[in-house]
């Protein structure tokens, strides 16, 4: 193409709501031919909110409100540090109910799998089933207390509803199993079908669990889910696409969607999304409509391929 033809589209790319930073993206654009979306603050809203909270008890100690309220402060006390959705879910819910936060001690990050810290010199940790298992906090009957195969069946509840279980280990033992919903973008199911029609392969690809993904998946017209995996692993799938001929638009929002970003051929960030990811994209969609992708794809074929 043209530097003029670029420069065009370009221009009608931002009046759709998508800025480019990288004019040869628009050309790679022309020949995509598989999307991979994110699914949280992507395909999803991006603001979840804690609905459901089940406690696990062993079986000569119930938690009294208080206990409650203790364990729900140390939680969102860790969680502010997070800049993960799901962490200003937990932290608005514990606000909200007007549970005052204690001071964080220790806090680190597990990328992908949640957090660990120390508050009132206790141990938490906040995050998916991985993080458990990287801590070796088992899940199943009998490590803590008959009531934890519960937890297992309660995420699988939360799961098949298309919510987020986080689990919540104190000091090794688990002690609550949260519910996060994520509300999907109201336009998510027609853009699928729109960047389906052209012949596009859709993907969603998310660190959250199989059977949320797939749930929400289901919803929105998407029968590729890759779930359950790490930053580099999104990159490497990425890669793996490629690697089998296609040129790839990757679309997401986090810190986490970065590196897939940079690999992509065409990196989209949401301009909701984080810094890191708006860095590492080279357009982002201005509008939180998903069905400015399906346009831009036929935009920049329409300008760019024709002209040449
Ligand atoms: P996604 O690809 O859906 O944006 P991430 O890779 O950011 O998801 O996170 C994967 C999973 O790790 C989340 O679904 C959640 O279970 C867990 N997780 C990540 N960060 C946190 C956190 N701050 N608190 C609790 N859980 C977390
Ligand atoms: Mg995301």
């Amino acid at each position: 193409a043209t530097p003029m033809s670029i420069m065009v589209s370009v221009g009608r790319a931002a009046q759709m709501g998508v800025l480019v930073k990288n004019g040869e993206a628009l050309q790679s654009a022309s020949k995509v031919d598989c999307v991979v979306l994110d699914k949280t603050g992507t395909v999803t809203q991006g603001k979840p909110q804690v609905t459901d909270i089940h406690w696990i008890e062993a079986n000569d100690q119930a938690f009294s409100d208080e206990d409650k309220r203790v364990l729900l402060g140390a939680i969102a006390s860790l969680e502010q540090h997070s800049e993960h959705p799901l962490a200003s879910a937990m932290v608005s819910y514990v606000k909200q109910a007007s549970i005052p936060l204690p001071v964080t001690e220790i806090f680190t990050n597990h990328q992908g799998k949640g957090i660990e810290g120390r508050v009132d010199g206790t141990d938490f940790l906040v995050g998916n089933q991985a993080l458990m298992a990287a801590f070796d906090v088992q899940s199943g009957e009998g490590v803590t207390g008959s009531h934890s195969g519960f937890a297992v069946e309660a995420a699988a509840q939360f799961a098949k509803q298309g919510k987020t279980a986080i689990y919540v280990a104190k000091a090794g033992k688990l002690v609550a199993t949260i519910a996060i919903a994520d509300p999907i973008k109201a336009d998510a199911k027609e853009a699928i079908s729109a960047i389906r029609s052209q012949g596009i392969r859709v993907v969603l690809l998310t660190g959250d669990n199989p059977q949320t993904a797939q749930a929400v998946a289901a919803q929105v017209g998407i029968e590729e889910v890759i779930a359950g995996v790490l930053p580099e692993q999104k990159q490497q799938h990425i890669k793996a696409l490629q690697q089998q001929g296609h040129v790839v638009a990757m679309v997401g929002d986090g810190i986490n969607d970065a590196p897939a970003l940079m690999s992509a051929d065409v990196g989209i960030a949401m301009g909701s999304g984080t810094e890191v990811a708006i860095e590492s994209a080279d357009m982002t969609l201005l509008s939180q409509q998903l069905i400015v992708i399906a346009n831009l794809l036929a935009l920049s074929r329409a300008t760019i391929r024709n002209i040449k």
